[in-house]
């Protein structure tokens, strides 16, 4: 990533438009050229997806893996999502790209789960965008039957923003998402302005717990009893849960202990190509922590 973070550091530098207004010039500039190498980048086939493995803190088994959109920009080198996701959204051309993310998805849910890698759920990051601009229940259903993807196959991970400015739109597609089978889960979950009774509004069956509250669990009294309290609003609502950015054996155990039901993480994997995916053990149990070793233990 080393010249894409300076090429980005440049660029959103923003204290230094004020006293230099070349590089305001420049930075604008070399906006709009990436904007216009991004609408581009998916028919120069420099858009990649990644998988990050999810692992079940039952058993150890990988049961899914959340898709990671990656742009490996021919000058740049790879771009992280952070810095062109923002621009694709300002842009609009998130639509097209989702579209794209969500094909190429659905097409290696469909390859995996045939493969006997079953039954493995590919998790599909939404952005607010693509429920305003489509019918979006429609593009799923479209996509599905084109890749001969199961809806069970795929589960669609939204933000809370997405729900706080609800239009009526955005229930009804996922309603429709939900009465097809497809899954729908929270990503990020506990960072957005919560307003607890979406909960109970919306179709939900995943919570993601942010990353930011795993790292804490271990370190800091209260963020081990909030994410104590997430589980336990999870379990009443009939919610499953899963733990993002999980980096320790510690946290792992911790998880496992209170009823986590998943977790994700750089502790099992990185994202990674579709092939080394697909070559990696089916099961994490071997020194990873699970319940049903805990269990044995106690
Ligand atoms: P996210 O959906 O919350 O994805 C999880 C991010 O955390 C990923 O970053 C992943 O690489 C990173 N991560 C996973 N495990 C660990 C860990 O143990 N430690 C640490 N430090 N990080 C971990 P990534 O791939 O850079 O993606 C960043 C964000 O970009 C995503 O956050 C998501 O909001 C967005 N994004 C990525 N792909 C897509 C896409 O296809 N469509 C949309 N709309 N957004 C996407
Ligand atoms: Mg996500
Ligand atoms: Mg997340
Ligand atoms: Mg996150």
């Amino acid at each position: 990533y080393a010249d894409a973070a300076m090429y980005f550091a440049k660029r959103s530098g923003r204290n230094n438009f004020r006293y230099y207004s070349k590089d305001l010039t420049a930075s604008a500039k070399q906006r709009l050229t990436l904007e216009s190498e991004l609408r581009r980048a998916a028919e120069r086939m420099e858009l990649e997806l990644h998988y990050q493995p999810k692992v079940s803190l039952d058993d150890g088994a990988m049961v899914g893996s959340e898709a990671l959109l990656r742009w490996c920009h021919p000058r740049l080198g790879m771009v992280p999502p952070t810095q062109f996701i923002q621009i694709a959204e300002d842009t609009g051309l998130i639509v097209d790209l989702g579209q794209w993310v969500l094909r190429e998805a659905c097409r290696t849910a469909a390859k995996w789960n045939a493969a006997g890698m079953a039954p493995h759920k590919v998790a599909i990051n939404l952005s607010a965008r693509q429920f305003q601009s489509q019918n979006l229940a429609g593009v799923v259903a479209d996509i599905l039957n084109d890749t001969a993807c199961r809806p069970e196959w795929i589960e669609l991970e939204i933000t809370e923003s997405l729900l706080l400015d609800d239009n009526g739109k955005t229930l009804d597609a996922l309603s429709e998402l939900r009465s097809m089978g497809v899954s729908i889960a929270i990503d990020d979950f506990g960072t957005g302005y919560s307003a607890l009774s979406y909960l109970a509004r919306f179709p939900i069956d995943t919570l993601k717990i942010d990353r930011s509250f795993i790292q804490s669990v271990i370190t800091d009294h209260y963020g081990a009893e909030l994410v104590k309290a997430i589980l336990s609003i999870a379990r009443s609502l009939g919610q499953q849960v899963v733990a993002e950015g999980v980096e320790t054996i510690e946290q792992a155990a911790f998880l496992a202990a209170h009823g986590c039901q998943l977790a994700q993480g750089f502790l099992y994997s990185k994202p990674m190509p579709e092939a080394e995916i697909a070559a990696l053990p089916r099961n994490f149990s071997d020194g990873y922590p699970t319940s049903k070793a805990l269990n044995l233990e106690g």
